[in-house]
């Protein structure tokens, strides 16, 4: 079906997860940011290079670079009837970005899920991972850091979808089941029918 879905939520908060139940049971792409910029570091390409070091001290990678990529992304052909963006948009300008891109093609974002936690709750479930994944960004210091960046730069945007009564709080704590019937519940209220 079309749906052109966000999820949006503090570091830790499971959107990666989430994002690829809810992307499957609609069948549309998840489309991860964060997932795209580490293969372009794992392969050593030049935007890899670029934003290694950002990543690794857990700010974000600068607007114009992160732009161009979702532009190209969703200009592949399984975007067309939809995608679930993941990590993306994360700043104003990122916002102003998307709406511009989506208005060219006379479309706009259906929904927004918003996962809410608690933040301690995240850097804990955080540093378990850092055991388990070995992400490069995983370590107390950046995961703090990531917290508060999200804090000073991502919450405000979620405040111009909700004037815009496209924002579905779901708590994110609980079992990976558990948040995914959240979310399902969520989707269906507004529609957007999925077992997930
Ligand atoms: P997290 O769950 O910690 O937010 P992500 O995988 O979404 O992890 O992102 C990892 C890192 O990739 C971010 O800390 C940032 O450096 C970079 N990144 C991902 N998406 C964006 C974006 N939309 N804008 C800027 N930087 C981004």
């Amino acid at each position: 079906m079309s749906a052109r879905l966000i999820i949006v939520g503090p570091p830790g908060a499971g959107k990666g997860t989430q994002a690829g139940r809810i992307a499957s049971a609609l069948g549309i792409p998840a489309i991860s940011t964060g997932d795209i910029f580490r293969k372009n570091v794992a392969d050593g390409t030049p935007l890899g290079q670029r934003a290694k070091a950002l990543m690794d001290a857990g700010e974000y990678v600068p607007d114009d670079l992160t732009n161009a990529l979702v532009r190209d992304r969703l200009a592949e052909p399984d975007a067309e009837q939809g995608f679930l963006l993941d990590g993306y948009p994360r700043t104003t300008a990122q916002v102003e970005y998307l709406d511009a891109l989506l208005a060219e093609q006379g479309a706009a974002i259906d929904l927004v899920v918003q996962l809410v936690a608690d933040q301690e709750a995240l850097v804990a479930r955080l540093l378990k991972r850092a055991g388990e994944q070995g992400r490069a960004d995983d370590t107390e210091e950046t995961i703090r850091r990531r917290q508060q960046v999200y804090q000073e730069q991502t919450a405000p945007i979620v405040a111009v979808y909700q004037e815009r009564g496209l924002v579905a709080d779901v708590d994110g704590l609980g079992t990976v089941d558990e948040v995914g019937d959240r979310i399902a519940e969520a989707l269906t209220t507004r529609g957007l029918t999925a077992a997930v």
